[in-house]
């Protein structure tokens, strides 16, 4: 039996499974205290305080990236405005550790909806949250061993990186979660310690402890009782993988010499430096929403401003597309109050339509765009999401010219927009495809809806078509920044399809980079071709991954 999940860190362990369970019960709702308020209050701090501190010195003993993370996570638990909700929930009579469930649960929540690099945060807050509860209850902190006689692949639903900084390589194999992504801590923390790690590897915790698996960090399978032969042959894969994305350095481009701007996709300044190491020629969407969650009131101009200036500075030859504020939907803002009371949010007002119902946010995001530009116009780009209708598109334009912004374009989420891309290209400087919304909005299923996630396949002819009609040849580039672009089979199919560049996840770049240098132009055209001729999302992708060969020799 193998498990698929997302290979994050390569490479290849095996050995026993541990199966982590994170145990601290929730406490009851309604929970009430004997005693003072402030009595009460005064040990929630204290928890908090002691979390804190635990925490930072487990970041010192281990050092290097470990330290940073887990500073960052006892900066949460110091969080004024956390310490705020608690007291508000003491004040009305409920007991400490249910004060902060709750409180933690907001900001939990938020992150959920925020998804993405912000989503991937959301087991670093359960944790500070189970490591208070359990402080405040004389509950055990739950753990993982760190001796062992063989090293084990230490299985969970999510890591928190005070459970693996102080794990060494002679103790864990390799790391399996059932949840996290790309940018999860697991999978940071697994690069740095050089272990392999798969996440999103669903029925993970499910594995039999003790039972041996085969972890391939590069593929993202986790196979069971694996025969020898098994395991030399991923040994040897990975090994070639290794070597090839090794070989695969500068700017991105066909075997033949077509150039295709490899790009990153980011949710602000803290991401540049995975962009840069991972040899992003610029950034092809730059998700602003991010610096306006978990906040009462939006950034202030001057502090968007530098934190867009911060990103062109760090793309001195490359583009630096920035995405005008994408709200509403599976990304609500607490100062945006559309958010939440619609029936369908996404299908209500979110993207550009809720950038242009609140003018003033809009105003000070473009003139925070235009004054980061000042110097480096040449580099910024600007564009908007969600847009349905060369209305849209004109009207955006308007505002951004107005502001001395020059390169403006749009983002293909919705399919009319896709259809009817050759009229937006006759508006706007240049397009992105945004293939999460156009999956979603292609097959009417909710991207947030987990069980829909099949409909969510981007290999689907159906999605294959629609991109080509976006992508068309109407004079304007077209590119791609939709998680479709990671795929490295895709990739090719993108751009063989005529996508301009691809944007992706830091951490998918050197796989792409190298499957598209192994193949030629036209047999990209040839695997797209082939894939729009099948019926099902799982026939286009063997028929496109049989026609670009290289894939396999890669190892990818
Ligand atoms: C998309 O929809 O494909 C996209 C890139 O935007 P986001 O994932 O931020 O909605
Ligand atoms: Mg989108």
């Amino acid at each position: 039996m193998t498990i698929s999940g997302v290979g994050v860190s390569p490479g290849i362990g095996q050995g026993p499974v541990y199966v982590l369970t994170v145990s601290v019960p929730e406490p009851p709702e309604g929970a009430t205290y004997e005693g003072e308020a402030d009595q009460e209050k005064a040990r929630a701090h204290a928890a908090l305080e002691q979390v804190a501190g635990e925490l930072e010195a487990r970041g010192v003993r281990a050092g290097g990236e470990a330290k940073d993370v887990l500073a960052a996570q006892a900066l949460m638990a110091r969080d004024p405005g956390l310490a705020i909700g608690v007291d508000a929930l003491i004040e009305t009579g409920t007991a400490a550790p249910r004060a902060v469930y709750e409180s933690f649960g907001k900001y939990r929540d938020l992150l959920v909806a925020a998804g993405g690099y912000m989503g991937q945060r959301v087991v670093d807050v359960e944790d500070v949250r189970d490591r208070t509860i359990a402080v405040l209850t004389g509950h055990p902190v739950p753990g993982v061993p760190t001796t062992a006689a063989e090293p084990y692949v230490l299985v969970a639903r999510d890591l928190a990186p005070a459970d693996t900084v102080l794990l060494t390589r002679d103790v864990v194999a390799a790391f399996v979660t059932e949840q996290g992504g790309p940018t999860s801590h697991t999978a940071i923390l697994a690069r740095a310690m050089g272990l392999p790690a798969v996440v999103a590897a669903r029925g993970a915790t499910a594995l039999r402890p003790g039972v041996r698996v085969l972890v391939d960090g590069g593929l993202g399978t986790v196979t069971v009782e694996p025969s020898e032969q098994q395991v030399a042959d991923a040994r040897r894969l990975s090994a070639a993988r290794a070597r090839a994305l090794d070989a695969a350095t500068g700017p991105g481009r066909t075997a033949d010499g077509h150039p295709v701007p490899l790009l990153a996709n980011i949710g602000g300044p803290a991401d540049v430096q995975a962009a840069v190491d991972s040899g992003a020629e610029g950034v092809g969407l730059y998700r602003t929403e991010f610096l306006f969650l978990d906040r009462a009131s939006p950034p202030t101009r001057e502090q968007q401003r530098d934190a867009y200036r911060a990103v062109l500075e760090a793309f001195p030859q490359g583009k630096v597309v920035v995405r005008t504020l994408d709200a509403g939907a599976d990304k609500p803002l607490a100062f945006l109050p559309a958010t939440g009371r619609e029936p369908n949010p996404a299908l209500g007002l979110r993207g550009l339509r809720m950038f242009r119902a609140f003018p003033e946010v809009m105003t000070d995001q473009l003139q925070a765009l235009a004054d980061a530009g000042a110097g480096m116009s040449d580099r910024l780009q600007v564009m908007a999401p969600m847009v349905s209708t060369v209305d849209e598109a004109t009207w955006f334009v308007h505002e951004c010219t107005v502001k001395g912004l020059g390169s403006v374009g749009v983002m293909i989420e919705v399919p009319a927009a896709a259809l009817r891309s050759k009229d937006l290209a006759a508006t706007v400087g240049f397009l992105s495809i945004g293939t999460n919304d156009l999956a979603q909005y292609a097959f009417a299923a909710d991207r947030q809806v987990g069980a829909l996630s099949a409909l969510q396949d981007p290999w689907h002819p159906a999605l294959l078509d629609l991109i080509a009609a976006a992508v068309g040849d109407h004079g304007v580039p077209c590119g791609v920044c939709g998680e479709a672009a990671a795929d490295p089979a895709l990739a090719c199919v993108l751009v063989g399809l005529g996508a301009a560049t691809l944007s992706m996840s830091p951490a998918a770049l050197p796989a792409v980079r190298a499957g598209l240098a192994a193949h030629s132009l036209a047999q990209c055209r040839r695997a797209a071709a082939m894939a729009r001729g099948q019926v099902t999302a799982a026939g286009a992708r063997n028929a496109a991954r049989a026609a670009l060969p290289g894939l396999a020799d890669l190892g990818l």
